[in-house]
């Protein structure tokens, strides 16, 4: 399974390494061409607004817009989850979110005090142990359209959602050494 990952800024190789462990092969994708004929597709974590204007320049943003269009599975991973948001608070007027998946996320969420944290998640369908979560500078989940369903919290704020094909969290999977979410990301592809 060839497994694009934008890499056009962000935490690439933790990810390339996570797909490689959960049986995938990863395809970075720097030009809108790298994004053919793969089978899915991750959005890494990093800093969206900057991803937004690197997406347009590099010309992989429309070719990714396409790719969502056709249905092609994503997984988002906190820059990635604002992108894929169909609504952004507190974001920058000009950066792109693709509105995929029918949630508004607040960038910047847990505020200065807590800007990083790791937190044991309990995730519906990864069973009773817990998933340690890396969060930095991350975002939650605002509001989640009836459509999606929420698989993990904190406190009451929903940090990881799926809705169809695309699934979005707030954290970073890829820098637990714990393989579940990708794996389960692969299985729905
Ligand atoms: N705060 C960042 C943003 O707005 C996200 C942080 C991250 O990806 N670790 O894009």
């Amino acid at each position: 399974m060839k497994v694009a990952i934008v890499a056009l800024q962000g935490d690439v190789r933790e990810h390339a390494a996570a797909l490689t462990d959960a049986g995938a092969t990863p395809v970075l994708a720097r030009v809108p061409e790298q994004l053919d004929g793969v089978d899915a597709i991750v959005l890494p974590g990093g800093e969206s607004t900057t991803m937004s204007l690197l997406l347009a320049s590099s010309g992989v943003g429309d070719a990714l817009a396409e790719r969502l269009d056709a249905g092609t599975p994503v997984f988002g991973t906190c820059a990635g989850m604002i992108l894929l948001a169909r609504e952004v608070l507190d974001g920058r007027a000009d950066q792109r979110s693709f509105g995929v998946i029918d949630i508004a996320v607040r960038r910047n969420a847990f505020g200065r005090q807590v800007d990083s944290f790791e937190a044991d998640l309990q995730v519906d369908g990864l069973g009773r142990e817990p998933f340690p979560a890396v969060f930095i500078r991350a975002p939650f989940v605002d509001r989640a359209g009836d459509d999606v369903e929420v698989l993990a919290r904190v406190a009451e704020h929903p940090v990881l959602c799926r809705q169809g094909n695309v699934l979005v969290a707030a954290f970073h999977p890829e820098l637990s050494a714990d393989r579940r979410l990708h794996r389960l990301f692969l299985e729905g592809v």
